[in-house]
């Protein structure tokens, strides 16, 4: 038996660089992990795989990702032998936090462990980039400029350690629809990832923080107001700075001090109808 954690992530900076001849939009975006996971439990059977999601709606069958990438694993690997998955969900599904990426990706390292396969990372991203772009992301974690569809990755340093308010608003957002929106209404302002890339290197958080950008979140927003609301929200609690995160509908606050992250998820959840979260990054070893 094993049990992985699949984790969340934002993107601090998102940007769309054009439509590529495959259909998929090129971006490029610097993703961030967080300690907000979903717990999974492999077990071995005999044959065939079975789920157990502790969500109810959330499927449960061969559509769920963690079955896509534990049927992808056993036929390309050649396994013999089955496996059972217990999931516990506590990513808010449908939220922009890639929790259906975080689910596959610790299935496929949890086959890897259980059945002993000795797949490199590379071969592990490999195989995850057929099931969805941001699953080699999710399978390395930490602080990552992410371009292509979003499956070439570049490790940066560690995000200096901070405190993260996730707020969820009560409204579904479909990642392809948001895609197709921005074709309509692309952005007029970008982020700077240069510019991001060297503050980050220099450990300079003030400054992240002042670059962070989505060209998704005017789109999003226009459709879903209440996202601006939170943002304006987030800032007035003292965060240091607060944005939409991927297609969204989840909008992230950080923040340097934990007492105020607290006190902000509070707030959130006592004023508005937010699905809310206090968590903090992560690091590439999950620290
Ligand atoms: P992304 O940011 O990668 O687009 P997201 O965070 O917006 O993802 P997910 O939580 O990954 O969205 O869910 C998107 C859809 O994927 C869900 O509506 C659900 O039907 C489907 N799905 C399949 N497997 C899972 C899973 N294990 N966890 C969550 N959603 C899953």
């Amino acid at each position: 038996m094993v049990t992985i954690f699949g984790r969340a992530k934002i993107n601090l900076t998102l940007d769309i660089l054009g439509l590529r001849e495959d259909g998929y939009h090129e971006i490029a975006t610097v993703m961030q992990s967080l300690a907000l996971a979903d717990t999974l439990t492999l077990t071995q059977q005999e044959e065939g795989i079975t789920l157990r999601v502790d969500l109810p709606g959330l499927e449960a069958d061969e559509r769920n990702l963690a079955h896509r990438a534990a049927d992808l694993v056993m036929s390309e690997c050649g396994v013999r032998g089955g496996v059972h998955i217990d999931i516990t969900k506590r990513i808010p599904v449908a939220a922009g936090l890639a929790g259906g990426s975080a689910d596959a990706a610790a299935t496929l390292r949890g086959m890897n462990e259980l059945y002993a396969l000795n797949l490199s990372d590379e071969e592990l991203c490999r195989l995850g980039a057929k099931l969805g772009s941001d699953i080699p992301f999710s399978i390395m974690g930490g602080t990552v400029l992410a371009t292509g569809r979003g499956e070439i990755m570049q490790h940066l340093a560690d995000f200096p350690a901070t405190h993260v308010v996730l707020a969820k608003p009560p409204v579904a957002v479909s990642t392809p629809w948001a895609y197709r929106s921005y074709d309509a209404h692309p952005a007029e302002v970008h982020p700077d990832n240069a510019a991001f890339l060297e503050a980050l290197a220099r450990g300079d958080r003030a400054r992240c923080a002042e670059l962070i950008c989505n060209v998704l979140e005017p789109v999003t927003e226009t459709t879903h107001p209440v996202i601006g609301d939170y943002r304006a929200r987030m800032r007035a609690h003292g965060a240091l700075c607060a944005m939409m995160s991927g297609s969204g509908p989840t909008v992230f606050g950080l923040f340097a001090e934990e007492g105020a992250a607290a006190e902000a998820a509070a707030a959130f959840q006592e004023e508005t109808d937010a699905d809310v979260h206090l968590t903090h990054t992560v690091g590439r070893y999950g620290v």
